[in-house]
């Protein structure tokens, strides 16, 4: 049952708006720390016989999902669409992405985290050694509302397909599109329906499902909200994945093909009206390469037209707290000594796609998360010095390398302090299922996507089956007195010989 209508007119409801228009998308229930205690029991109840289908039956379940996604992708987007402002075709971009993790998920669960046998070692050859990923029984998810089904689906997909049941607290902005992927996994998938969950209502709803004893918290959002999501998780001993926000960097090197460079900035900067945890913030650019790139930038910001109608580039700001930031991030920058080449205004929740110049690293909008549509541009003598400045912001979610030359590249690649890097394109390894998807330093830890994202929603479970007994059992009272000595001689044959 969705938690959804039933109680929501004796308790407080949230109301979500459409940013563009400010009209009603839907009204939601305020779920208290009773409702998240009794959707995180359903969820328990769920997730045993959810586990014992096994990963060839989830597996057919999950792609029931997908396809339930893919044939109402534009419904989907559309909602995506009215409830976040962004774009009707960069929604259905979201959709597609995360269709395509729900299909790699359910393909390979049992490849990464299935019963396999290990080699026991010399201390162990009389026995047989098993190592397998079990599920933790129920996942709690929260998420932010600039990717409102991307960026869940990441932990939803593949803790489903490793064998856990799912609790979802989407942000208060965007539970429209929470509730309606629950709905749509209950019409697919009607005999585990009660496998994904969904709860609404802002912080304290959160906030009690991070104390409603859920196996693990995967929470994605800023870095604020993440470190209190932790000290609540504490009080339970209950692990997190932390998928926090970035402050990411492009690196043009001497040798970058500038155009495209440019326009991947561009996109990677102002898509989404900047509101992407791994959009491009801040650009730095070789001596060489500087004046090329500025204006092919310059050229390509002043021809984006933002908005709310068809063919619009990108929406308004989702939160109007945003735009504030945004504001004080370019007030900041002017102060600076910032020079603003192109946009540079703020109207209520539109803004204009803004390159600003002259940034000293000191600036708010060089050291912190802007989440708008603004770019700043920075001279460097050389690639190094773009990596040290690169690598000296807290954050380190993901970036960018632009190089024609294949080695050097995936040298500063390598040496990006981020969890992720795409050379010569922007945010590319986030549609590649195989990869995994994190930060280190303020943008978190833990990882979505891939292998270790299967990983990450299940603990490794160590057995050991003895084959036949020894005559001598090292691990007994029983054993012999000289036992040390012979084990001793042996150690120094096999190990002894390395210096
Ligand atoms: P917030 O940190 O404000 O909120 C994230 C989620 O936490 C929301 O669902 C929010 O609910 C909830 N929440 C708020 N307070 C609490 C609490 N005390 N306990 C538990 N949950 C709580 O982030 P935003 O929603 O504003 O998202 C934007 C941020 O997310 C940016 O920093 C962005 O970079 C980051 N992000 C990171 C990604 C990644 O993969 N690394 C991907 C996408 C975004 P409510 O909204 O109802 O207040």
């Amino acid at each position: 049952m969705s938690l959804g209508a039933a109680r929501s007119t004796t308790r407080p409801t949230l109301t979500s708006t459409a940013p563009a228009s400010g009209a009603v998308v839907g009204e939601f229930p305020v779920h208290d720390a009773d409702d998240v205690a009794a959707a995180v029991g359903r969820a328990r109840d769920a997730a045993a016989a959810w586990a014992g289908l096994g990963f060839d039956d989830r597996r057919r379940r999950l792609a029931a999902y997908r396809g339930a996604l893919a044939r109402r992708a534009h419904e989907l987007a559309d909602l995506v669409h009215r409830e976040t402002g962004k774009p009707h075709a960069d929604a259905v971009l979201e959709v597609t992405l995360a269709v395509d993790h729900l299909a790699w998920a359910g393909r390979h669960a049992r490849r990464v985290l299935g019963r396999r046998r290990v080699a026991p070692g010399l201390l162990a050859a009389n026995h047989a050694a098993w190592l397998e990923y079990q599920p933790l029984g129920v996942v709690g998810v929260i998420g932010p509302w600039n990717y409102p089904v991307f960026t869940p689906m990441g932990s939803i997909a593949y803790a489903l397909a490793a064998g856990n049941a799912v609790v979802l607290k989407p942000s208060e902005h965007t539970p429209a599109v929470g509730v309606w992927l629950a709905d749509a996994w209950r019409t697919a998938v009607p005999d585990a329906a009660d496998a994904l969950q969904v709860v609404t209502g802002a912080g304290e709803t959160g906030a009690a499902l991070c104390r409603a004893g859920v196996g693990k918290l995967a929470f994605t959002g800023s870095a604020a909200t993440g470190r209190r999501v932790m000290a609540a998780c504490a009080e339970t001993l209950t692990p997190v994945l932390m998928e926090l926000g970035g402050k990411d960097a492009m690196i043009v090197d001497d040798d970058a093909d500038v155009a495209a460079a440019a326009s991947a900035a561009v996109w990677g900067a102002m898509s989404n009206a900047g509101q992407t945890c791994i959009g491009i913030e801040r650009v730095y650019a070789t001596s060489a390469v500087y004046d090329r790139f500025v204006a092919e930038v310059t050229e390509r910001v002043r021809g984006l037209r933002p908005g709310t109608g068809d063919g619009a580039a990108y929406g308004p700001m989702t939160m109007a707290a945003q735009a504030d930031v945004v504001r004080r991030h370019l007030d900041d920058a002017l102060a600076a000594g910032g020079r603003v080449v192109a946009g540079g205004t703020v109207e209520g929740r539109l803004v204009a796609p803004t390159v600003l110049l002259d940034v000293p690293e000191t600036s708010a909008a060089v050291r912190e998360e802007t989440f708008g549509p603004t770019l700043t541009i920075t001279r460097v003598r050389d690639a190094e010095e773009a990596l040290a400045r690169t690598n000296a912001n807290p954050h380190g979610l993901a970036g960018a390398v632009f190089s024609r030359s294949r080695a050097r590249a995936m040298d500063l690649a390598r040496r990006m302090r981020s969890g992720m890097t795409s050379v010569n394109s922007v945010l590319t390894f986030a549609a590649v299922p195989a990869l995994p998807f994190g930060g280190v330093g303020d943008s978190g830890f833990g990882r979505i996507h891939g292998a270790d994202g299967l990983r990450e929603f299940t603990r490794a479970k160590a057995i050991t089956r003895q084959r036949f007994p020894l005559p001598v059992d090292l691990m007994s009272f029983t054993r012999p007195a000289g036992a040390a000595d012979a084990l001793a001689r042996v150690m120094t044959l096999v190990h002894g010989r390395h210096r």
